[in-house]
């Protein structure tokens, strides 16, 4: 099946041809790792979990890289400031690293709750200056950046002679330069829309690293085109990230790889759209930021209760990753109705009893729905073809339809393919089955250990013990009975 996404460079939707088929090379922009990880990380993470899930269905091998950035992203996305990871770290009196780790640790248990699959690589930022230096380097000797005190920027201008600074976002220097205004003299830069590849470090920088021009770290933008390069060659396929990352981060990288390469590196730009709250921006001074943990305690003073990871992950797909998408508790309630249905339809496909006919065509479920995954993602339309099969499923159970064994069995291999494969869901309800009998089978095997206490059958009764103690069920007798716990 043709695979369509639309292209944010050409600003069109495009017939994807991977460069070395049947091999994808996918980059996404990760996470700055000095905070809990948010509603805002939730929604870039599920798109682009989406289409690596939808490339492997279509069995392209992808190699899907999403970075951690644990140096060089300053305060207010610009070059002055502290960076965001040392300031956490000067607060909390902490190694920068341990800020990271802590924070990575984060985002990596949140995406496992959101059941976003881990990328191929996750390379640190600070685990590459060694390759951000030989790009400096590169860029230098190829005249589009300059020094100055120590520090390394990149020569817009002169960048904008030969190739076009702006291609991405539409914007034209021309404009930025009317509207920016003139350097106060304090600055190394020669023009205030160039960036810096390289900082020279202030005395109090805890962050540094030794390099030809000055002890400093690189710029935030650099990671990304170094680590790209390094693990997806010179030339990949598509490169993703939300739409705030366009202008600069993304303009950037485009000019650093264009300058060091000679030619653009990526063929496919995708951009998820930003998460709005009942209709404001989320933002930390507007006091309706909401962690991810908040969401799934419900510990929030504008959440009504806690929305489960899948009633995210669900309200997340509802939308097309291109639209705006609104959180409200109306939506995340309904977004949780909606999973239940879902999932309690899954369930009633073990129920259905086969006729030696069938009223309707399986093979319209995986073929529609692959259809509009396929148009760019379109995973509301996929969501609303799902539900015309929920119906099909609730009248095959109460006997309006008929199926035969092995339509039967080829809609629950397609259901299971579509809902846990291609869209990523889980069932939560099932979990907690699983819990029930668990406790159950514990409870059972303690209720034989009771009986054989009574008939003074101590050496069945410590095997039963120990045997437990041994899988983690630690088992306190009481008087009147016992008490379990699993460590
Ligand atoms: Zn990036």
């Amino acid at each position: 099946m043709e695979l369509k996404i639309y292209n944010t460079l050409s600003r069109k939707k495009e017939t994807f041809k991977p460069i070395n088929p049947p091999h994808v090379g996918l980059y996404v922009c990760g996470p700055t790792v000095y905070g809990d990880p948010h509603l805002g990380h939730a929604r870039p993470a599920i798109t682009f979990d989406l289409l690596f899930r939808l490339l492997q269905q279509l069995e392209y091998r992808v190699r899907y890289v999403r970075n951690i950035t644990d140096v060089g992203h300053l305060e207010n996305d610009a070059d002055t400031g502290e960076d965001k990871i040392a300031k956490k770290a000067r607060i909390e009196q902490l190694e920068p690293m341990e800020v990271a780790q802590y924070y990575t640790n984060r985002y990596r248990d949140a995406m496992r709750s959101l059941n976003v699959l881990p990328p191929s690589i996750e390379p640190q930022a600070s685990g590459h200056i060694i390759e951000q230096i030989e790009l400096i380097r590169t860029i230098l000797d190829k005249g589009f950046a300059y020094e100055s005190n120590g520090s390394i920027y990149f020569d817009v201008e002169k960048y904008d002679k030969q190739y076009h600074y702006g291609q991405l976002s539409g914007r034209v220097l021309e404009d930025m330069m009317a509207a920016t205004r003139s350097l106060d003299g304090q600055d190394d830069k020669r023009n205030p829309y160039d960036f810096a590849l390289w900082k020279k470090a202030s005395p109090e920088h805890i962050m540094r690293w030794p390099s030809p021009w000055s002890d400093g770290f690189p710029g935030w933008h650099l990671e990304c085109s170094a680590m790209s390069t390094k693990y997806l060659g010179e030339r990949f396929d598509i490169h993703g990230g939300g739409m705030d990352l366009m202008f600069p981060h993304h303009e950037c990288e485009i000019a650093q790889s264009t300058s060091a390469l000679g030619h653009d590196s990526v063929n496919y730009w995708m951009h998820n759209n930003m998460i709005t709250i009942n209709g404001q921006k989320m933002g930390k001074s507007l006091g309706n930021f909401i962690t991810l943990e908040e969401l799934f305690s419900g510990r929030h003073k504008l959440l009504d209760k806690a929305y489960s990871p899948m009633t995210i992950r669900f309200f997340i797909l509802q939308a097309h990753y291109r639209s705006t998408l609104d959180f409200s508790n109306e939506a995340l309630s309904a977004a949780e109705k909606g999973y239940e249905r879902l999932m309690k339809a899954v369930d009633t496909l073990h129920k259905i009893k086969p006729s030696s006919t069938s009223t309707i065509e399986v093979s319209k479920l995986k073929e529609e729905v692959m259809q509009a995954m396929c148009d760019d993602l379109n995973s509301p339309v996929a969501i609303a073809i799902l539900f015309e099969w929920v119906r099909i499923i609730n009248q095959l159970h109460d006997g309006g339809q008929s199926i035969t064994q092995s339509d039967l069995e080829t809609l629950t291999r397609d259901m299971h393919t579509i809902v846990s494969e291609v869209l990523g869901l889980t069932d939560e309800t099932a979990a907690s089955g699983r819990e029930e009998i668990t406790a159950g089978l514990i409870d059972m095997i303690l209720s034989v250990r009771q009986e054989a206490k009574n008939q003074k059958d101590w050496a069945t009764s410590d095997k039963i013990r120990d045997s437990l103690q041994q899988l983690g069920i630690t088992v306190k007798d009481r008087k009147d009975g016992y008490d379990w716990e699993i460590k």
